[in-house]
């Protein structure tokens, strides 16, 4: 009697959890397409991420405006050395014409040359050779002065470049944290990947994995109303109804992407700013 009861009790107990679990496993529905719509989110998510990943690597790597100013700064510098080279051209010329004047000028009145009219012909060899270091030493000005410009636009190039790359350097600080920021979302959405994998069939992947390359990153398309939002094509009442049920994977019957006709499965994908980087489950 105290059996009978205990297996009415027992029955009585466990009945109802029986009842709830297989009342559960009818309204729960089966996760085959939403596990692929997640695995789909999560995909569109780490090519978006891959994409400004790139883009902040390609602006790390290159910046067009210390680019310019170092084409600025070199080009007012080969300015100066050309300067430079022009003045110190001059300096030689005019020490190499004092010397030689120095040298018809101990001839002059060296005594050694007493034939007046050769010392006529020295003394107007030398006054030529001055008249030559006059114009000499106003060319030598000019260069002077080239010179001084020429340092003076480098000079401004020089701070401007300095300028330039503090700045950048700011800016490359602000980029790697960026950078930094993304590679760790990827990371977690790897991770995320990797757990979600594990509960999709091989063939399901497959499937996926072969819909993914060939429909440009997307494979899953969820239903708006009874249209693929993948490619906009209205579906049938029967095909609406599989892919709701979510049970065996209906196919879009225009693009071929698999319908995901359930709710969402409480991912969001972060599509905003740079700043923009919260990922909710
Ligand atoms: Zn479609």
């Amino acid at each position: 009697m105290f059996y009978k009861h205990s297996v009415s009790l027992l029955s009585a107990i466990c009945y109802p959890l029986f009842a709830i679990r297989r009342l559960r496993l009818i309204i729960t529905p089966v996760s085959r397409v939403s596990d692929l719509y997640r695995l789909q989110q999560i995909d569109t998510e780490i090519a978006l991420r891959g994409s400004q990943l790139a883009a902040i690597n390609d602006q790390i790597a290159n910046s067009p405006a210390v680019l310019q100013a170092q084409a600025e700064h070199k080009a007012t510098q080969d300015s100066l050395a050309a300067a430079r080279k022009q003045a110190k051209t001059l300096d030689d010329e005019n020490k190499s014409l004092t010397t030689k004047i120095k040298v018809e000028e101990e001839r002059l009145y060296g005594g050694r040359v007493t034939n007046p009219r050769e010392l006529k012909d020295l003394q107007a060899e030398i006054d030529a050779l001055k008249h030559k270091r006059e114009s000499l030493d106003e060319k030598q000005l000019t260069a002077m002065d080239g010179v001084e410009g020429a340092e003076k636009i480098e000079s401004a190039a020089r701070a401007n470049l300095a300028k330039v790359e503090t700045a950048r350097a700011g800016e490359v600080s602000d980029l790697i944290i960026k950078r930094d920021a993304i590679q760790s979302l990827i990371s977690n959405l790897q991770e995320n990947r990797s757990s979600a994998v594990t509960n999709i069939s091989s063939d399901d992947l497959t499937l996926y994995e072969s819909l993914r390359k060939r429909k440009r990153g997307v494979a899953v398309a969820a239903l708006a109303n009874s249209s693929c939002k993948g490619c906009g094509e209205s579906q049938s009442s029967s095909r609406i109804q599989i892919a709701k049920q979510e049970v065996e994977i209906a196919r879009c019957a225009n693009c071929e992407r698999i319908l995901y006709g359930g709710q969402d499965a409480g991912y969001t994908t972060t599509e905003g700013g740079d700043g923009d980087m919260v990922t909710r489950w």
